[in-house]
């Protein structure tokens, strides 16, 4: 049935995984053509720029108020929260504590799903940012949480800090949109007949997200970021970062299978079940908050023209093509770590992210000024719609 690989993969990007030395093939191809590009130059800023502008007045509001850029009492509070989420119902999984019901023991997993997301968007992400502290150990120790999660903070950093920030929606460069074959998340990817269907079925992949993550995806990474010479921006060679990443899952193996297999008191296809159950919640509410902030209709999708060169400049580019949302709803806000703030966080990613609310307002106001779109959708559901709306028409025209 998958007797080429290719055929496979016109289906769905987790089936790449079925043939994985082509899968491996192609994602070195695309990181490759990722350093070819990186002489992609964005318009010089200018003196009275834009990004000079926002920048001044958002420095002016930190030295006016006399606050730190990095975390405060309200953060803490909010990662001794989100850290909770997630380990307290693993201990009392494998105390045992859950053995008299299954509805308790996977209410548990269903909580450290919900736990993967918080501490995801609001201590793992400030902390690889550097936003978290001004200090590079807490960074790397809160960073190094997602290590536990099943990731790798490694590659984490080149894709996200690297790829996604600087090229944002730029087809070939931003991997964040660069989800496979399955889905056309840009205009520059080839358009299939199937894609048609891209707007329904994408929620369905989107909760397989995190499992392919945890199961193959860093593996795949790091030889794309090997060939690609990214590795050594994190001091790593391929080697060392394939002995890490395996210790790493013998780890995760052991505390998530093995422990609760042998201590909650329940049969191990149970456990798989709940782990199953994890990170499809996981993954799904992930996807759910990040790919509307850059995939919605309002975006441009900028890209270089022959010599390599963007017509805008970085700032305008990031604000072209992002958007917050639910800006006024304080439980999103809290939850998901101000990342329905993502203009905010794009233009300042080095600003821990409680910060971001008093910023919007400062960013809003410069760009009326300059006269840049910036855009704001009221609500989550108006996020996730929008969401849907692009999927759909990227999924029936070729160009936008
Ligand atoms: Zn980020």
């Amino acid at each position: 049935m998958f007797k080429t690989g290719i055929k496979c993969s016109s289906i769905f990007d987790i089936h790449y995984t079925l043939n994985i030395k082509y899968y491996i093939r192609k994602k070195i191809i695309i990181v490759a053509e990722i350093v070819r590009k990186k002489l992609v130059k964005f318009a010089p800023k200018g003196k009275d720029s834009f990004h000079e502008a926002l920048k001044n007045r958002v420095n002016d509001y930190f030295v006016t108020n006399n606050i730190s850029t990095y975390s405060n009492t309200q953060m803490y509070i909010k990662t001794v929260a989100m850290l909770s989420m997630y380990f307290v119902p693993y201990l009392l999984m494998v105390s045992g504590l859950t053995a008299i019901s299954p509805w308790l023991f996977y209410a548990m997993w269903i909580l450290m799903g919900v736990g993967i997301v918080g501490i995801g968007t609001s201590v793992m992400h400030d902390s690889n940012h550097g936003a978290y502290a001004d200090n590079k150990t807490v960074n790397m120790l809160l960073g190094g949480v997602l290590n536990v999660l099943g990731g790798y903070s490694v590659n984490w950093r080149i894709q996200h800090n690297v790829l996604h920030h600087t090229y944002t929606n730029i087809g070939g460069l931003d991997e964040d949109i660069e989800t496979g074959v399955a889905l056309r998340m840009t205009p520059t990817r080839e358009l299939k007949p199937f894609h048609k269907y891209q707007h329904i079925y994408a929620w369905g992949l989107y909760c397989l997200m995190n499992l392919y993550w945890v199961i193959a995806k860093d593996y795949i990474k790091i030889f794309a970021y090997s060939k690609a010479d990214l590795l050594k921006n994190e001091k790593k060679t391929k080697t060392s970062a394939l002995i890490e990443l395996s210790l790493l899952k013998v780890f995760y193996i052991a505390y998530i299978f093995v422990l609760p297999i042998m201590f909650s008191g329940f049969a191990w296809y149970q456990i798989v079940g709940g782990f199953v159950i994890m990170h499809v919640i996981a993954g799904f509410s992930l996807a759910c908050i990040f790919q509307p902030a850059h995939v919605v209709e309002t975006s441009d999708y900028g890209a270089p023209d022959d010599d390599r060169k963007m017509e805008n400049n970085w700032a305008v580019h990031q604000l072209l093509n992002t958007a917050d949302f639910a800006p006024n709803n304080k439980l999103v806000s809290w939850f998901i770590g101000g990342l329905n703030f993502q203009i905010e966080h794009h233009l300042f990613p080095q600003v821990c992210h409680i910060h971001y609310p008093k910023i919007a307002k400062i960013v809003a106001d410069v760009a009326k000024e300059y006269n840049i779109p910036y855009q704001v959708m009221p609500t989550f559901r108006s996020a996730l719609i929008a969401h849907g709306k692009m999927l759909k028409r990227l999924g029936r025209n070729e160009n936008l």
